[in-house]
């Protein structure tokens, strides 16, 4: 799987005039968007974690580029003048880790290029097309081998064509430090060489050379941009063939308003769709480092916490802390203010944990005062409590509640599954010891991982105390991760690959920007609900923005299969509520919503609402 990817971004764009004097090439805008932009989009889409740009000429446009998207890193070719794409390429190759795709700035694309490199099995492959017409094609030619062994612009002298050059490739860092090598020992002459070239030479070094392939896609749409006259061509006849290349392949919309699994982006669909792999191989061992750290990342230092992951749903995670985090002689106490609440007393009792459970409205804010009267009252050694009620929306102040627990000397253990990755978290300064969260609800991924984000500490306690069950065990699965890279029992692989990806993109957004994004849905919908004249559960004031819970309207006309049937018929999926004898429909923001659709789905149950005479 290739993590990096570099864009060679330093030229002057000279053919191109006035345009490109106060402005690099990749900032030209096609549809709106600048190309170079459009490129970090389709990367981060095809699972790239880390962009470096080469830049020079206008580099600050660049360094704009990487506030916006936190997984840029700008580096500058101080030297662009008089050097070309190798110099750029030379500054940003120290940067590389493994391999890496390399692409130039100035390129429109049809993304199935970058899954076809992502999917080669060859090490060193350099994307080719067939005949483009374009009038500045750049050949290929290959050896018998099929190793490129000629780059030029000059077809007559080509004999075995292999395809015209795009500008997307994929190498390893040791071809990459072979080319940087080439480049230092024949700078005199060859400062303004080009990395294609460089391609060319490393590949036929019959001596510490390494070979580099030729891949065509014969109908590839693609185009690179170097003056005014290939940008017309662009827009007018290359870009509307890459937009209806790329719908053909996107998902079919669904919108989920239920409170999980919720609604993915097609890029977290697509990572699932990989090559087979045994999860007990190293690779894959990796991915899940990889991922139980950056689980950690959202909501907590990774130096103090670790993720603990397990093949279940967010109520496993529930079970496996419940079962796990009370020690043998331990004393437990749970606040139940809602169905999960109540759930993680459930799961206690079944497992026969001494326990007692603190009652709470399910729609009201907690009395703190009586929670810690009830905390004093007993010597507990644990204390559970859900941070988000999904049933009602109903957020508990645990900024409020854990310094309580903590001061009466308890563990406290969290259900933070439906605010995780939703709104910023940071469970160090919160004082909580552990928490669970699943795959798919606010991180964007499939369902069928279920986490625990353990306090390395606290978890190390648990090492001799015997165990109450066998595949949930909390420090068991640790162990046996932190040895073997492997967890004990198969774990969802495609669901690791999607919940990969699902991180990658919530780090591009940010969990901030996140949660801004919902609760711009939330307002809308909010004013929606008043304009229709609907009633709420829970004051605006003490909700999430997460859940809302709506109460039914009075008139008996009022059918909630119906109003489901008729929002499913616009794509729009929503859940049922019965809270005691209240009865309400939900309505979640959670995953990859979208404000205008929830603009939308304020109209669909407004017109409802009409037809059964409410508005
Ligand atoms: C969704 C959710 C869970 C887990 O539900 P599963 O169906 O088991 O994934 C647990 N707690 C809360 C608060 C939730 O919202």
């Amino acid at each position: 799987m290739i993590k990096q990817a570099v864009i060679m971004a330093g030229g002057l764009g000279s053919r191109f005039g006035n345009r490109t004097q106060a402005m690099p090439k990749g900032f030209i805008e096609i549809d709106g968007l600048a190309m170079v932009e459009r490129s970090v989009q389709k990367l981060i889409a095809a699972g790239i974690e880390e962009i470096i740009i080469g830049t020079g000429h206008c580099s600050e446009f660049y360094d704009e580029l990487a506030k916006k998207y936190p997984i840029i890193k700008t580096v500058r070719n101080d030297n662009y003048e008089n050097t070309s794409s190798m110099g750029t390429l030379e500054v940003c190759a120290p940067l590389v880790k493994e391999s890496a795709l390399l692409l130039e700035s100035d390129l429109l694309y049809d993304s199935i290029g970058l899954f076809v490199l992502q999917n080669e099995e060859r090490d060193n492959v350099i994307l080719a097309s067939g005949k483009t017409n374009s009038e500045d094609e750049v050949y290929l030619e290959s050896d018998e081998d099929g190793v490129i062994c000629n780059v030029t612009k000059d077809k007559a002298s080509v004999k075995n064509l292999a395809g015209e050059l795009v500008g997307i490739s994929k190498v390893t860092k040791s071809f990459l430090n072979k080319m940087v090598a080439y480049y230092d020992k024949t700078r005199a002459e060859n400062a303004k060489i080009d990395y294609e070239t460089v391609f060319c030479r490393i590949a036929q070094d019959k001596e510490g050379g390494e070979p580099i392939f030729i891949r065509k896609i014969e109908y590839y749409a693609w185009t690179e941009i170097d003056d005014e006259a290939m940008l017309e061509r662009a827009k007018t006849l290359i870009y509307p063939r890459i937009k209806e290349n790329e719908s053909l392949r996107s998902v079919r919309r669904e919108v989920l308003l239920n409170p999980g699994p919720s609604t993915t982006t097609d890029s977290v669909k697509y990572a699932q769709v990989v090559a087979d792999i045994c999860p007990r191989e190293l690779e894959f061992g990796k991915l899940m480092e990889e991922v139980a750290t950056g689980l950690t990342e959202v909501c907590a230092d990774p130096k103090d916490y670790i993720s603990v992951m397990f093949g279940c749903s967010g109520t496993g995670a529930d079970e496996a802390m419940v079962s796990s985090c009370v020690p043998p002689d331990g004393k437990l106490l749970v606040v139940d203010n809602g169905s999960y609440g109540a759930r993680l007393a459930k799961i206690a009792s079944v497992y026969g944990i001494d326990m007692d459970v603190f009652k709470s409205s399910t729609y009201e804010p907690i009395d703190l005062e009586e929670l810690e009267k009830q905390m004093q009252s007993k010597k507990y050694t644990t204390f559970a409590i859900v941070y988000h009620e999904t049933t009602t929306g109903l957020l508990n102040p645990l900024e409020k509640i854990c310094p309580m627990a903590k001061k009466y000397g308890m563990t406290t253990i969290c259900d933070i599954v439906s605010a995780y990755g939703g709104m910023p978290i940071d469970l160090g300064k919160l004082g909580i010891d552990f928490a669970t969260s699943t795959s798919n609800k606010h991180i964007g991924g499939m369902a069928g991982v279920g986490f625990v984000v353990c306090k390395r500490d606290e978890l190390l306690k648990q090492k001799d105390w015997p165990m109450r069950n066998y595949y949930l065990n909390l420090y068991d699965q640790y162990k046996y991760f932190l040895e073997t890279k492997q967890t004990r029992f198969t774990p969802p692989v495609q669901t690791f690959y999607a919940l990969r990806q699902a991180i990658i993109e919530t780090k591009v957004e940010t969990v901030e920007k996140r949660f801004e994004r919902f609760t711009e849905c939330w307002e809308i919908l909010v004013k929606g609900l008043k304009d229709i004249g609907l009633k709420m559960l829970v004051k605006e004031e003490f909700q999430s923005h997460f859940i809302t819970a709506i109460l039914i309207p009075e008139t008996p006309k009022y059918n909630f299969n119906e109003l489901h049937d008729y929002a499913r018929s616009f794509g729009f999926t929503i859940y049922p509520g019965k809270l005691g004898n209240i009865d309400t429909f939900r309505i979640a923001n959670m995953g990859d919503i979208k404000p205008e659709e929830m603009t939308h789905f304020i109209c669909v149950l407004r017109d409802y609402m009409h037809s059964i005479g409410v508005c």
